[in-house]
């Protein structure tokens, strides 16, 4: 595969669609695993996300819906985006990072060639699930906001 044309996604049954900006170089090696006790009530398992400028996102086709997620280690909210039709969750935005978007993995289209760097909230992770070996690893979100934060 070529890295030529926008990286798309969309949900399960297709009502929303959504295209990146930002070359898959340049993010396909940047997910994070979520093992937190939100993402397993929300997804069944940890969930596998990669971190973008929201103005490298852009929704193409139907309208998610979303709610606010204020149970959240800052306080503040992550909004939520999900199809309404078969309920698959798309992507998230954070009031704490203004202008940056979450995107899942498993809803874009080349979603086997992304691979994690990270992997965060190992606390809580489900333990029969095996996790990375070689991943950075913290048990809650990154130290000092040095590196991107992909909650
Ligand atoms: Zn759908
Ligand atoms: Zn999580």
């Amino acid at each position: 595969m070529t890295d030529n044309g926008p990286l798309k996604g969309s949900c399960f049954c297709e009502a929303v669609a959504y295209e990146l900006s930002v070359p898959l170089s340049e993010i396909v090696s940047r997910g994070c695993f979520c093992n937190c006790r939100t993402c397993q009530k929300l997804f069944g398992d940890r969930s596998f996300d990669v971190a973008l400028q929201l103005s490298d996102f852009k929704v193409t086709k139907g309208s998610p819906s979303s709610f606010s997620d204020t149970q959240t280690a800052s306080g503040k909210a992550m909004i939520r985006y999900f199809c309404s039709d078969c309920g698959s969750s798309i992507y998230t935005t954070s009031d704490a990072r203004p202008g940056r978007v979450w995107v899942k993995v498993g809803t874009l289209d080349r979603a086997s060639e992304f691979r994690p760097d990270s992997e965060i909230y190992v606390d809580s992770g489900i333990p029969s699930i095996s996790l990375e070996q070689d991943l950075t690893k913290s048990i809650k979100h990154y130290k000092g906001m040095d590196k991107e934060v992909h909650y």
